[in-house]
């Protein structure tokens, strides 16, 4: 009696997931993207954020091989080529999540999408039934206000940037600041953090935030903490920015990484009975249905961990819901994340501050070492580790670094803390000989409490 099983509506992450394997478990699908495929992550961005970023750590290379004996490479850096590059690729990457879809079996709609009723979607002025809608329309960046705050852009337009910034303001503090920073301070730009408060990335544990501020600014990135924008003049080609304290700064560039809001407008959640929070994020159970039974939503657009692992995650929840076998849901307290900021952060579980409100009684490991590529190098570079153990059971409640490739490290630290390791079988464990990561099986000393 229904056109689609599930209708979905945005072709992120979440959205593509779910739509995927709905149509794999038999189900028929149909999915509206106004945009391109891939969502934010795909287009503005984890995957063109991560390239950058890897662009901007060359630099660096390039001075750290002088310690190993390389003359310094002269170096010029071309930003519409890597602008370029990155494109091609996510063009490429666009492709791939539409031919998947198709692939599939699931009808794929080019329009921004409405809800009518509960049962009922409106594409390019065309109706579509469904028994079940799933809405996965993502986040958008917030704007700080102030006069003349539309003369800051925001990380959307940052990816498409035609010319590299000589000098740059960033505003805000947390992963989109950190590593917008990071990138443009790596490939040349002038670049000035500028946050309301005193610890970056201040959701992650105490020290990672310190570390990463004492490191960022180590590598020569300009900060201003406590301190906020209290207005941006535009002057030919220049933006005037005034601070609160009324100092002024000109640069080509100011870039607005303060926060992300649910995607929500025009949706026609409102006419379809939808109930939303306060910031305008649609309110799901465990298996991500909203207060309207044939609706569901996951990824952004529910504001709960907005990482695109825990919005593919999500997805498959519905579809395993719905046309699968139900009973999965995501393990929300140990979701592992990186903040690619330069030195990158890779964290899982609780903090040393959320294990002691939790009323644990905790054993803090912590370790800060000069990493073996920085004996040689000289910048004085220094990684820090930390793990966070339960005294009562022993468990490891909490394991975080700051350091090079702390991504890719804190991974597998997160299949140990979702297994339960205690921190015996941490002790137990051979470290791998010479890295980084071995540091996380070697600590034995706690830290006075
Ligand atoms: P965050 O919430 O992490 O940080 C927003 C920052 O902006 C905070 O420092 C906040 O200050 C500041 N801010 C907010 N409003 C204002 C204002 N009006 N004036 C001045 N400063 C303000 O958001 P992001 O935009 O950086 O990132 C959004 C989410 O996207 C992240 O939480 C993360 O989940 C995801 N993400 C993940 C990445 C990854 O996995 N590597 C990379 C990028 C994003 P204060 O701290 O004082 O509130």
């Amino acid at each position: 009696m229904y056109d689609f099983d599930l209708f979905t509506i945005g072709g992120g992450s979440g959205g593509v997931r779910a739509s995927r394997f709905a149509a794999n478990f038999g189900a028929k699908v149909a999915i509206a993207e106004g945009g391109k495929f891939g969502g934010t992550c795909v287009n503005v961005g984890c995957i063109p954020k991560k390239l950058m970023s890897m662009a901007a750590h060359y630099h660096e290379d390039f001075s750290d091989s002088v310690g190993f004996g390389w003359e310094r490479a002269a170096s010029a850096f071309d930003w519409a080529r890597l602008i370029g590059a990155k494109d091609k690729e996510i063009a490429r990457l666009n492709g791939l999540y539409a031919a998947g879809l198709t692939k599939a079996g699931a009808t794929v709609i080019e329009g921004w999408a409405k809800l009518v009723d509960p049962h009922t979607v409106e594409v390019n002025g065309k109706r579509h039934t469904a028994k079940n809608i799933l809405i996965a329309t993502g986040g958008t960046p917030s704007r700080a206000s102030m006069p003349g705050a539309e003369h800051a852009i925001t990380s959307d337009d940052f990816f498409h940037l035609s010319a590299q910034p000589k000098r740059a303001v960033v505003y805000g503090g947390g992963y989109i600041a950190v590593e917008l920073a990071s990138i443009l301070h790596g490939l040349g730009t002038d670049t000035t953090l500028v946050y309301r408060g005193e610890r970056l990335v201040k959701e992650f544990d105490a020290d990672l935030g310190r570390h990463l501020a004492q490191e960022m600014a180590r590598k020569g990135l300009k900060m201003r903490l406590k301190t906020t924008i209290a207005q941006i003049a535009h002057n030919g080609e220049e933006k005037v920015v005034t601070y609160a304290d009324g100092s002024e700064q000109s640069v080509d560039c100011v870039l607005f990484a303060t926060g992300r809001a649910p995607n929500v407008q025009g949706l026609g959640l409102g006419e379809a009975g939808v109930a939303q929070a306060a910031n305008g994020a649609i309110i799901v159970d465990e298996v991500h249905r909203s207060s309207v039974p044939s609706i569901f939503a996951v990824g952004d657009v529910i504001d709960r961990i907005a990482l695109t692992p825990v919005a593919t995650s999500e997805g498959m929840v519905v579809a395993e819901y719905l046309f699968g076998k139900p009973g999965r849901t995501t393990n929300y307290p140990l979701v592992p994340t990186a903040v690619f900021s330069h030195p990158n952060i890779g964290s899982v579980g609780l903090s040393e501050e959320q294990a002691r409100a939790s009323g644990a009684t905790v054993r803090v490991f912590r370790s800060t070492f000069t990493p073996l590529r920085h004996t040689l190098t000289g910048t004085g570079e220094k990684a820090l580790m930390k793990l966070i153990v339960d005294a009562q059971s022993d468990r490891v409640l909490g394991a975080h670094l700051v350091g090079a490739d702390a991504g890719e490290i804190i991974q597998g630290f997160a299949v140990a803390l979702t297994c339960g390791a205690t921190k015996a079988q941490f002790d137990a464990t051979i470290g791998v000989h010479p890295t980084m990561a071995e540091e996380f099986v070697t600590m034995r000393e706690p830290v006075a409490a």
